[in-house]
């Protein structure tokens, strides 16, 4: 069976085949068992004595599905190795939890998902040092940076505001600080931009958005570039620093993060986000050019007083989107110039569905203040420039023109 290197998307529907395929099945099976067996008790000793690798023996650990997944994953972000999890949380929780100890500090940007903001706050509790910047200018970042820092994490493409980080002045910050630099590629996924290609060293994929972008399975993934040079990192545990260096940090999230936090994915679960990646360029490509479409014409609206959209040329960081994206993704974020109407014209959508989530089939629409930012209170949302009015769509699969019409028909009387 042929090898040969091909594009993005003929490599991922081809990728279980050239895996070795069962029954002359073109795609894997679901492996459901929990446990594996062994022939010889020896074997299952030499297992555990690290004497032979790349078998399963217990499912929090590692499945024959979850293992094809996160080579498919793998060979998207062009890493040299990535772990799944049950969800994106989980991914993050894993990083954050196995590389970093009580007195290391941590630089976050300001515009990250609620949830890993949230995490942050219980990282400090525990002892770690956040210090929140703007990574949109890389001179924040390195005015942030301590001797203690380990870690600067940020999001390729911000959700709502859309914010995009100085990925290259980023990373030569935290080489030059010997800091590990993680970037969370949710919404722009592996098919719009490759962290890696910028200096990323760790990057962090909710599968249960872009990458599966059903809406029916969730997943987390994380991957190693190979650019971080982990001989150099004071917290991996001795068993982890054997053989390949490149792959040291992979290991302790994998068995601190992972097997001993918990949040493994299921079979099934990898199944169905293997299924919905087969899509993810079509997808991303349709999406992303009907939320310009979209952003365009939000943007004349006479109702509308601001639109945040990579894509258009009044986004502060466009020319960055330019360089560096396929696309401007699928998510953009409005406001209204009378945000007393923001829940009127929301319920007047007819096919855009009022609902939390991003990177469904279906377009979602949520105000954020209210809801998902609501727990974070008024001076979180002021510090990510999130208005009382503002509202995030997340574009799905229907027709542009459709969109558009539910959209403009949603605005008259605004
Ligand atoms: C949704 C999301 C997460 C968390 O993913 P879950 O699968 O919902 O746990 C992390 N980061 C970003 C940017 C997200 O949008």
């Amino acid at each position: 069976m042929s090898t040969a290197p091909a594009g993005f998307t003929a490599n991922l529907v081809h990728a279980d085949r050239r895996g070795g395929v069962m029954h002359g099945g073109v795609r894997k099976p679901v492996h459901t068992s929990v446990q594996y067996g062994f022939e010889r008790v020896e074997d299952l000793i030499d297992v555990f004595q690290g004497k032979v690798k790349g078998v399963h023996v217990y499912t929090r650990q590692s499945s024959p599905t979850v293992a094809a997944l996160e080579a498919k994953i793998n060979q998207m972000e062009g890493g040299v190795g990535t772990i799944c999890f049950a969800t994106g949380m989980a991914a993050v929780t894993a990083v954050f939890f196995s590389l970093l100890k009580a007195g290391d500090h941590l630089v976050c940007s300001h515009f990250v998902f609620g949830n890993t903001n949230s995490l942050c706050g219980t990282l400090t509790g525990l002892g770690v040092q956040v210090t929140r910047v703007d990574p949109t200018d890389a001179a924040a970042v390195a005015a942030a940076m301590q001797p203690n820092t380990r870690m600067v994490f940020v999001e390729s493409l911000a959700n709502p505001g859309t914010q995009i980080p100085d990925f290259e002045g980023i990373a030569a910050i935290c080489q030059a600080h010997a800091a590990l630099f993680v970037v969370d590629n949710t919404v722009t996924s592996p098919w719009l931009f490759q962290p890696g290609t910028v200096g990323a060293d760790l990057v962090i994929n909710a599968l249960s958005k872009s990458i599966a972008g059903h809406g029916v399975a969730m997943g987390g993934s994380v991957t190693d570039t190979g650019r971080f040079d982990w001989r150099g990192y004071p917290h991996i545990f001795a068993p982890y620093r054997q053989g390949d260096p490149a792959q040291w940090g992979l290991t302790q999230v994998r068995r601190k993060g992972l097997r001993d936090m918990g949040g493994a994915m299921m079979g099934q679960a990898a199944h169905d986000v293997a299924t919905g990646a087969e899509t993810l360029a079509l997808r991303v490509d349709h999406s992303s050019a009907t939320a310009l479409a979209l952003a365009q014409m939000l943007e004349a609206h006479p109702a509308v007083a601001r639109v945040c959209y990579p894509g258009l040329p009044s986004h502060p960081q466009h020319a960055r989107a330019q360089a560096l994206f396929k696309a401007g993704a699928w998510l953009l974020s409005f406001e209204l110039r009378d945000a007393a109407q923001t829940n009127a014209v929301i319920n007047r959508l007819q096919l855009a569905i009022p609902a939390t989530g991003l990177a469904d089939t279906r377009t979602l629409v949520i105000p954020v203040a209210p809801t998902i930012f609501w727990e974070a209170g008024p001076e979180v949302r002021a510090r990510m420039d999130i208005a009382d009015g503002l509202v995030r769509v997340s574009v799905g699969l229907e027709d542009a023109a459709d969109l558009l019409a539910d959209f403009s028909q949603a605005l008259q009387g605004a």
